[in-house]
């Protein structure tokens, strides 16, 4: 946010429902490339925009590009990548810039199955991102169709031609119609790809924007008041901080202390500085690189130096003695096309020194409250319910479906899925305080405890209160299960209660059928008997 342009994606004549998916992203406002691309594209211009990566290029083509599209069901556009793994980001965030206006992506790369991809071509895809081989490999099958497409997007030109993929690329450019725009994203412009825009596009507008521009409005900062800086570290790392993490002190014993903290509360953190050996710091830096290593916490001093991309989040647990070293520490995020968060702790006492960083950096340092206790349990549920999402839509639970069965024929499915839930959170854990009626049930196993081998211990809501007898007991239960009634075990009857013990293989049908029964006019309840 240093020296940057002050318009908002809601001046910039875009559907309501882009700017409000634009929103739901988080974009608060345009990056370079975007502010200066989208209404030159939205105008009808051939572009020629040449930008490093992080800088936003993707929405700069994406949101004209979903502004364009009809409700025509036929390919409307055409995007070319380098790489498998770049189309399907560009799918993704095409689709959730499209989200509001239901556009149909489709991603084709190879390696993945051909048929596949025909039959979804054929649903009425509105926009495609391919591959240059795999593209050229539908169009020679004439399994996508080219001549609706009114928008081209070659994106990262240069790494395609790197790719030995320009022979390709002019082939595909043939088989769209003349009549369209074409929008052309290169990190760099080598002169084949400088002919392939002379050749292919039509009087194209420039727009070019360095590195030093971007780097920093894609960097959210943020600071937080608080004397308790550990507890609002923790609270964070609950709440919502979910990617790379550096954490800044401002002295080596910081760094120990803190790494100690954070250990003995459950989370990986390692400390870096000045005192240990270079092997230590090179065991530690691996580890972070690899990813078994979550957080890493520093001194200024001991971060020099490392180069290390995809760092999501930067936190100055000790606010930073200069302005110049503030960019340092915080530039180490939002690089490489991350979106990066700068989060810096002060006391009350530094204010001062935090509004000078803000001056003197031009950068604009937000306040914000620490996450509640509240958010950090939303933030679990959240968690929960998106492992559901992905499992369910994976649909391979399918082995489980018996149980379910087994379950459903005398549980609700809302209980059974919550039983599910806590047992998934809790582990064994979940079954241990059985106090509460509701947590027996929760825990009721089939093997459970005083029962002899083979046999499975009932527990019953009626005893001797209700005059129930040894045989009518007997009778009752093996006429309504219809079980032979001398398998039927050991019959303790107590005052307000009774114990049964019925053979394993029984068991299932008893409980399924006695709980909808009376005895005596009694409304009778059978479940496994607790474990003490
Ligand atoms: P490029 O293609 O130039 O390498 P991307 O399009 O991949 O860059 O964008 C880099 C990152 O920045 C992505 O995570 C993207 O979601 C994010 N981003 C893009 N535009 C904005 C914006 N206006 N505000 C916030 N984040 C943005
Ligand atoms: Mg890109």
């Amino acid at each position: 946010m240093t020296n940057m342009q002050m318009e908002k994606f809601g001046d910039l004549e875009l559907d309501k429902k882009i700017v409000s998916a634009l929103t739901a992203m988080g974009f608060e406002e345009p990056s370079p490339i975007q502010a200066q691309t989208i209404p030159l594209a939205l105008e009808g211009n051939d572009i020629i925009g040449q930008a490093q990566t992080g800088t936003g290029k993707t929405a700069a083509f994406g949101i004209p590009l979903v502004q364009k599209i009809t409700d025509q069901r036929h390919v409307q556009a055409l995007i070319m990548t380098p790489t498998r793994e770049l189309a399907i980001q560009v799918a993704e965030e095409i689709n959730k810039i499209g989200k509001n206006k239901r556009i149909k992506v489709l991603p084709v790369y190879g390696g993945q199955p051909i048929d596949r991809q025909i039959r979804a071509l054929k649903n009425g895809i509105q926009v495609v991102i391919g591959t240059p081989g795999r593209l050229i490999d539908h169009i020679n099958r004439r399994t996508i169709k080219l001549d609706h497409v009114n928008l081209l997007v070659l994106d990262e030109a240069d790494e395609m031609l790197d790719m030995g993929f320009v022979d390709d690329m002019e082939e595909i450019i043939k088989n769209i119609p003349n009549e369209r725009q074409t929008l052309l994203f290169s990190a760099t412009m080598p002169r084949p790809i400088l002919s392939l825009t002379k050749k292919y596009m039509r009087t194209p507008k420039n727009v070019t924007v360095s590195r030093e521009e971007i780097t920093v409005p894609l960097i959210e900062q943020y600071y937080f008041e608080t004397r308790d800086k550990v507890d609002g570290i923790t609270r964070l790392l609950d709440a919502e901080i979910d990617g790379r993490l550096i954490i800044f002190c401002r002295t080596k014993k910081g760094v120990d202390d803190l790494a100690i903290s954070l250990g003995s509360r459950g989370y990986l953190a390692e400390g870096l500085h000045g005192d240990l050996s270079q092997n230590q710091r090179d065991r530690v830096m691996k580890k972070f690189r690899d990813g078994s290593l979550d957080i890493l916490i520093a001194t200024d001093v001991a971060a020099r130096g490392i180069d290390i991309e995809n760092i999501n989040y930067v936190i100055n647990f000790d606010i930073p003695q200069d302005p110049e070293s503030y960019v340092h520490r915080i530039g180490r995020t939002g690089r490489a096309g991350n979106t990066g968060v700068a989060m810096t702790f002060i006391t009350p006492r530094e204010f001062r020194q935090l509004k000078l960083i803000e001056r003197i950096t031009k950068a604009k340092i937000k306040r914000r409250d620490l996450p509640t206790t509240g958010d950090v349990i939303e933030r679990q549920r959240e968690l929960i319910v998106n492992k559901m999402e992905m499992l369910l839509e994976q649909g391979t639970y399918h082995d489980y479906m018996p149980i379910v069965a087994t379950l459903e024929k005398e549980y609700e499915l809302e209980n059974i899925a919550a039983a599910a839930l806590k047992f998934m959170q809790e582990g064994a854990k979940a079954l241990k305080t059985s106090n509460s009626n509701d947590n027996a049930k929760g825990s009721g196993s089939m093997s459970n405890t005083g029962a002899r081998p083979g046999m499975v211990r009932f527990f019953m809501n009626v005893g001797r209160s209700q005059k129930i007898t040894v045989p009518e007991l007997v009778k009752v239960i093996a006429i309504e299960a219809d079980i032979p009634a001398k398998s039927i075990g050991l019959i303790n009857i107590y005052d307000k209660f009774t114990f049964v013990e019925i053979p394993e293989e029984h068991a299932e049908k008893v409980l399924g059928v006695m709980h909808k029964s009376t005895i005596k006019g009694y409304k009778v309840n059978v479940e496994p008997a607790r474990a003490k």
